[in-house]
């Protein structure tokens, strides 16, 4: 299968977790893949285990240059962007009575900020063919309280999500957000809240964590043609938790 041939592609927070799991079945399904992250030797080796079709770019999402700089070496080696997967993110458990206001600015540069520079950024590229597939990855906590600051942030991804769809629906540039539950990556594995994730598993319907590579299948849909006429949509993959 090629799903996206020669679609061009960039990912955020590639070299670990999801968006690793997204690189690689993005690269599989025919695309040429940008794989940025602030991990850059483990970004590094991934790119080049997949091969010409992958290049590793060090990034931080929150840095606005940065992103400019992307996209231009993305334009140079790759050519225009067809796909932004716009998935680094962090899950710091805050409280509102202990969190100080630099805590809390650090999750919504990275979660919130991050996803309205990095869609900016890439609109010129997409607006060059037409075409476009924005994945913006939000979380259940889009859609249901979680912690502050996380919860918050993703709640904004939502909101940015559905705004730019309408604003960018006459270029033909799609934008969603993906909710995914409990995923079995190094955010859950590492966690502070692992005790209550454990217990939130217990009580998902489906009564398992997700394998990463089944939220892969879901953004390699958003991203491919085969979502044509999605945009501006929430696309839930919890295992039931939010229902
Ligand atoms: P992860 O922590 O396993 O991997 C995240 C990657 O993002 C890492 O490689 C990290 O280095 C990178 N990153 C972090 N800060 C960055 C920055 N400032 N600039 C560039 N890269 C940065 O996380 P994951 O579980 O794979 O999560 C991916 C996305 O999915 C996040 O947005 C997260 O909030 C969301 N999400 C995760 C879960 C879950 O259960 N794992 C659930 C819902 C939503």
């Amino acid at each position: 299968m090629a799903r996206l041939k020669d679609k061009v592609a960039i990912i955020t927070g590639a070299a670990a977790g999801m968006g690793e799991q997204h690189a690689r079945l993005f690269v599989k399904e025919g695309a040429k893949v940008v794989l940025t992250d602030v991990q850059a030797d483990k970004g590094q080796a991934l790119a080049e285990e997949l091969g010409h079709n992958a290049l590793f770019i060090q990034h931080d999402v929150t840095d606005e240059s940065g992103w400019r700089q992307v996209v231009a070496k993305t334009e140079a080696h790759f050519g225009p962007i067809d796909v932004l997967v716009n998935n680094a993110g962090i899950s710091p458990v805050l409280s509102i009575e202990r969190a100080s206001l630099a805590d809390y600015m650090k999750v919504v540069k990275i979660n919130q900020v991050s996803v309205f520079l990095g869609m900016k950024a890439v609109i010129p590229s997409m607006k060059k063919t037409k075409a476009g597939s924005i994945i913006n990855i939000s979380s259940m906590n889009g859609l249901v309280g979680g912690a502050i600051g996380y919860t918050d942030t993703k709640f904004a991804v939502r909101g940015m999500t559905k705004a730019a769809a309408k604003e960018l629906g006459h270029y033909g540039i799609r934008v969603n957000s993906v909710h995914p539950g409990v995923i079995n990556t190094p955010m859950v594995q590492k966690s502070a809240a692992l005790d209550q994730i454990k217990t939130m598993v217990a009580n998902v319907p489906l009564k398992r964590m997700a394998d990463p590579k089944e939220v892969s299948r879901l953004v390699l849909f958003l991203a491919s043609d085969d979502a044509s006429y999605s945009t501006g949509a929430e696309f839930i993959i919890d295992g039931g938790v939010t229902a």
